[in-house]
């Protein structure tokens, strides 16, 4: 593979060449990873830079519906928008609940944008980083907003707003006063919520629930990286495109207060550390499952059950083992 002509067309905003290089750091096999290392070299420097947006919500609530509408308004605005999706379960269930790209038709016809299912990997660190990979890729080849979408399972959203400067929270109108369950943590990691279907019959229930989520997030902890009035929710309807607009006013405001207040430069670099550790951890448990490792950790294991060595005594030798083997950098 021409690793330099590849790097070219996708500075030049080629999306052919994009999912090639996506596909590139999706593959597991050795010598794409090494490939994948080379094109990132070539690309070095060229960055620029694309409002990031991560969008979760419970299937049904309306994100494919969303995206399309608000792609589509982001396109007729002159701007290119990528969409990536997170989907842990894609491995289990076989095919991607995000991967179907019949969900968002019109989008998916556009030129100035690009969409592109979860990748198939069994856990949520493979997805993590190959997503995060394929950011890059699409900031290099010029793209103005990148949409990151994620059904919510187990962890998604910790990763997906790990990765995100916005991070949207789209829900749907629920009856009574009950906060559909929404876990505290994932309303402390939004932005903005967006109560979804605020049409027809279902529009008084939006605005209800809407009230509801405002009040719910007046109640946190104030933060720092917030201007006056954030967290907010707001009600909109992705199928008759009502809201969308006033939404993206609202991202491109908190984004520019951001900005002027240094907290944009400064998430970003917190990103980078958090992914940098997590790789980290995960670099070193893949090499405990890896051979030597794995036959020092099996019988260490099989004298611990004997009670010949403490489980503290056998954690320390196999963690000596690994300093062994790590050559110090000069
Ligand atoms: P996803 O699973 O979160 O991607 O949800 P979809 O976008 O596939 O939408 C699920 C269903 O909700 C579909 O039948 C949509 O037509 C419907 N839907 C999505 N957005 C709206 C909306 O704003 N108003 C109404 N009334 N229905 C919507």
């Amino acid at each position: 593979m021409d690793i330099d002509d590849l790097a070219t067309r996708i500075l030049a905003g080629e999306r052919r060449a994009l999912a090639r290089a996506i596909t590139l750091v999706e593959s597991g096999r050795a010598d794409h990873r090494t490939d994948a290392l080379t094109l990132f070299d070539r690309l070095k420097g060229h960055e620029r830079e694309a409002l990031r947006i991560g969008l979760s919500g419970t299937p049904g609530v309306g994100k494919s519906t969303f995206i399309e509408t608000f792609g589509l308004m982001l396109t007729g605005q002159g701007l290119k928008v990528a969409v990536l999706a997170v989907d842990p379960s894609s491995a289990r269930s076989g095919g991607s609940i995000l991967g179907d790209k019949t969900r968002m038709e019109r989008l998916s016809r556009d030129p100035s944008a690009f969409i592109r299912p979860s990748p198939s990997q069994s856990h949520l660190g493979g997805v993590a980083r190959r997503t995060r990979e394929a950011i890059d890729l699409c900031e290099a080849a010029g793209f103005d907003v990148v949409l990151i979408e994620t059904v919510g399972v187990g962890q998604s959203e910790t990763v997906v707003a790990e990765m995100s400067d916005l991070f949207l929270l789209l829900l749907a109108p629920a009856g009574g006063d009950e906060l559909q369950g929404v876990k505290r943590g994932i309303m402390e990691m939004a932005d903005i919520i967006l109560v979804n279907k605020a049409d027809g019959d279902l529009k008084p229930t939006a605005t209800r629930t809407c009230a509801d989520y405002a009040g719910a997030l007046r109640l946190l902890r104030k933060r720092p990286q917030d201007p006056q009035g954030f967290p907010k929710a707001m009600t909109v309807s992705a199928l008759e495109d009502t809201g969308l607009t006033t939404a993206w006013e609202e991202m491109q405001n908190l984004t520019q207060w951001r900005r002027d207040n240094g907290h944009f430069a400064a998430r970003r670099a917190a990103q980078a550390r958090f992914w940098f550790e997590a790789e980290l951890k995960q670099s070193l448990l893949a090499r405990l499952e890896r051979e030597p490792m794995k036959g020092l950790v099996r019988s260490l294991g099989q004298l611990v059950e004997d009670g010949a060595k403490t489980p503290s005594q056998a954690a320390d030798e196999v963690l000596s083992q690994l300093e062994g083997r790590i050559s110090p950098v000069a």
